[in-house]
């Protein structure tokens, strides 16, 4: 076999059989096939698709492209969740330890921010001393002890899809569904956890704009777990506008805390007991999602869920007295309040625009290992359906840098529109695939 023939096979619109994929993945992850052969293939599977045959093959050579935990003799069954990706997504820093407190273990490996999108290590990392280097034995006696883990993905899981994510982010090959697909679900296979709750998002702030593109990925995410025995839902959810008020990591962990402590926005604290309330139920520690949901509702209420949060910063390293006094965490020397410039409905506060501005900021990476500044980002006060009038306080810009700040301010203020008509609130879910 010769990888440009596999390269030419998917150029001409050829179905890849199971033996050329695994023969593909292996000979990249050991380095025999260089990365412009699997960019040109990238790019072929992007522009011709992959059948559903297909598309799990490749998942299930790119998971087993290392080592494949098995959680079954550490404790009695872990949840994992996973994110296709947003702006304002701190859901996994609430819903971890809400679900943990709930009885269930929680063994999350997640991602750093790349391109607009957020990512949930950045955010923990603004705390200090917080480790997200955790070892896969360290991994295993956290899950064991305390019930729950929020740590990077460790090289030896997955190596495929670490490599050929990189190579997708540097060649215009991430918004492909089965590309997408493989790459959640080899991690997610990877990773041993024997149910998955998979949030999708679909959106201006999103991979995949079309809600009909995003359903497909959802089944295709489910079917791939079903086949690798595991079982999964996948919620739908909107990534329109920012999810709740804060964008930016330590802005995120801040409004997370406020939250895990019983406030936080509406939007946001409704997303993460919906979550939390299907991870529940689909890890069997409740009956369905409404009940889960009441559970999430009242670990939050009671403490419990900060608690555990608290427990998780802790036995990794971090210095709680940064999450118990949040004014310690990193914070920006410039803070400029912005105003309305006009009256009406806001109709829209588009998301990719407001990620774009705080990586203008510095909150995120344009390329992979940049360095970024924890502090900066931006708060945004009013949400799609919102009425406001000239003057409001419409966001505010935490910055580092002036000229930076009168950039990203003058982005986050274009990404608003206004209607002068009524405008009906966004939903936060648009369904969920099982
Ligand atoms: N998240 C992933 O893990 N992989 C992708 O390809 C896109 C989003």
């Amino acid at each position: 076999m010769r990888a440009v023939d596999i390269i030419a096979k998917k150029r001409d619109h050829g179905e890849l059989s199971r033996q050329e994929i695994n023969f593909f993945i292996r000979g990249f992850t050991r380095g025999e096939i260089p990365d412009y052969q699997a960019a040109a293939w990238a790019m072929a599977v992007l522009l011709n698709g992959m059948t559903p045959r297909e598309t799990t093959d490749l998942a299930l050579a790119m998971a087993y492209s290392g080592g494949v935990l098995d959680l079954s003799g550490v404790v009695p069954l872990a949840v994992d969740k996973h994110s296709t990706g947003g702006v304002g997504d701190k859901v996994s820093l609430v819903v971890a330890p809400l679900v943990a407190a709930c009885g269930l273990p929680v063994g999350k490996m997640s991602g750093h921010g790349l391109d607009f999108s957020g990512g949930t290590l950045d955010k923990l990392e603004s705390i200090p001393g917080f480790r997200t280097d955790l070892t896969t034995e360290e991994f295993i006696s956290q899950l064991r002890s305390i019930g729950l883990v929020l740590t990077g993905q460790t090289l030896e899981l997955a190596p495929a899809d670490g490599r050929l994510y990189a190579l997708r982010d540097v060649t215009a090959t991430v918004p492909s569904i089965p590309l997408i697909a493989s790459s959640v679900m080899s991690k997610k296979i990877a990773a041993g956890a024997p149910a998955i709750l998979l949030d999708v998002k679909v959106g201006l702030g999103a991979f995949i704009a079309d809600l009909e593109e995003a359903r497909s990925l959802a089944e295709l995410m489910v079917s791939i777990a079903r086949q690798a025995g595991r079982r999964a839902v996948a919620l739908l959810s909107d990534m329109n506008q920012p999810l709740g008020f804060a964008v930016g990591n330590a802005l995120e962990l801040r409004e997370a805390i406020e939250t895990l402590q019983g406030g936080g926005p509406p939007d946001f604290r409704e997303h993460c007991l919906v979550v939390a309330g299907h991870m529940l139920a689909l890890g069997g520690a409740a009956d369905d999602e409404l009940h889960g949901r009441s559970r999430a509702e009242k670990a939050l209420h009671n403490g419990q869920a900060w608690e555990r949060f608290r427990a998780l910063v802790a036995a990794q390293g971090g210095d709680v007295s940064c999450i118990e006094d949040p004014k310690r965490l990193p914070t920006a020397r410039f803070i400029r309040q912005f105003m309305a410039p006009q009256a009406g409905y806001l109709s829209q506060i588009h998301a990719r625009l407001v990620g774009e501005a705080t990586v203008i900021l510095g909150s995120g990476r344009e390329r992979k290992g940049d360095p970024i500044d924890h502090a900066v980002g931006v708060i945004i006060h009013r949400k799609v359906g919102d009425k406001v009038d000239a003057g409001d306080l419409l966001f505010t810009v935490h910055a580092n840098d002036e000229n930076l700040l009168e950039t990203a301010g003058k982005e986050i203020l274009a990404a608003h529109r206004w209607s002068e008509t009524s405008v009906e609130p966004l939903p936060l879910f648009y369904g969920a695939i099982r």
